[in-house]
């Protein structure tokens, strides 16, 4: 064991670390150890404490992402602790508790990074998805991409934030002040968060299952929903805007079905089925369909400021690392409330 000496504390690097490697898709993660990765000159060394699970997970492992770097150790929500530095990092130190999101890394100079939108730069890592994620006990991360976190997230129930809740964060923003009614799509991870930031801004909630789903319409019922039904049911009234999260096309036509004069459907998934068609007069009167895509550092920050002040609560399931399968599982069958986070023994 090496020992870095800090000014904080004295930790411990062990060379290798416990992953969940993919190897290719639609098989299971490998559990495997590895040798604990060492930083470039702007990046850190972390030691992991949780990492959430999330649905972009499922949509990697199904292959219905395409490019994945292989072999890979999914997971971008990660909650952990700086323990080394490259040389050239100055804005973290080892002791910090940082997350990592999604957005690994992005270049700032292609079109869109100078426009500040680093959410679709061109040259962009995305964690655990082109560079290795957070099912490990240790990971590399590019020391601007990560972001400080209040100690009240400095664990598991911090992990869903970076990406579940920003995300959602992200799709609040695009629903416009105006909006009073708003309509969730799916009610998982990301709907329990985006929840509380609309009822904080006093909004009223809307929330669309799976036809006969009691148990998820139960929940966003105890989350504070005003309504909750069947997606295949028509809202008491028109929604002012909608955020679809469930990665399902067909709630595309019913969203704008139920979506008032003016308003935005904003679709919140990576990833989502076929869209079928339909009539125009669905999108006529200025209706608006968009989507929402990864995040940028601005979001974040805003995100985690705000989180902190409302403050957030996020209900978690925990696995730990080795059960990082059955976790996924977990996920994909619906069978929990709010977030599935895995912890490192
Ligand atoms: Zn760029
Ligand atoms: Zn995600």
């Amino acid at each position: 064991m090496k020992k870095i000496k800090t000014e904080e504390d004295t930790f411990l690097v062990p060379p290798t670390m416990h992953a969940m490697v993919m190897h290719q898709a639609n098989k299971p993660l490998v559990e495997t150890e590895l040798p604990v990765p060492k930083p470039l000159k702007n990046q850190v060394l972390i030691k992991i404490l949780a990492c959430g699970v999330c649905r972009t997970d499922l949509h990697i492992m199904d292959g219905e992402l395409k490019e994945p770097k292989l072999p890979l150790i999914m997971g971008h929500e990660i909650i952990g602790l700086v323990i080394s530095l490259g040389r050239e990092v100055e804005n973290l130190k080892p002791g910090d508790w940082v997350g990592i999101p999604w957005l690994g890394f992005a270049c700032g100079y292609c079109p869109y990074c100078l426009k500040e939108e680093e959410n679709l730069c061109e040259n962009a890592l995305f964690t655990g998805y082109s560079m290795d994620g957070g099912y490990a006990e240790y990971t590399l991360a590019y020391a601007d991409f990560c972001f400080h976190i209040p100690p009240r997230y400095a664990n598991a129930s911090g992990a869903p934030l970076l990406c579940a809740g920003l995300i959602g964060y992200r799709a609040f923003g695009m629903l416009g002040n105006q909006s009073k009614k708003i309509g969730i799509y799916g009610f998982g991870a990301a709907a329990h968060i985006f929840i509380q930031v609309a009822l904080y801004n006093d909004k009223e909630i809307y929330a669309f299952t799976r036809d006969g789903d009691q148990f998820t319409q139960e929940f966003a019922r105890k989350m504070g929903a005003v309504w909750a039904g069947s997606s295949i049911e028509m809202p008491p009234s028109a929604m002012d805007s909608s955020v679809i999260f469930a990665p399902v096309g067909d709630l595309v036509p019913k969203a704008l079905k139920d979506l008032d004069k003016g308003g935005t459907v904003v679709c919140g998934g990576i990833h989502m089925s076929d869209i079928p068609s339909f009539p125009y007069e669905l999108l006529w009167e200025e209706r608006i369909l968009r989507s929402v895509a990864n995040l940028t550092r601005k979001d974040g920050k805003e995100f985690l400021e705000i989180a902190e002040k409302i403050p957030v609560k996020t209900e978690t399931r925990i696995f730990p690392l080795r059960e990082a399968n059955e976790a996924l599982e977990t996920l994909r069958k619906g069978e929990i409330h709010g977030s599935v986070v895995l912890v490192m023994e």
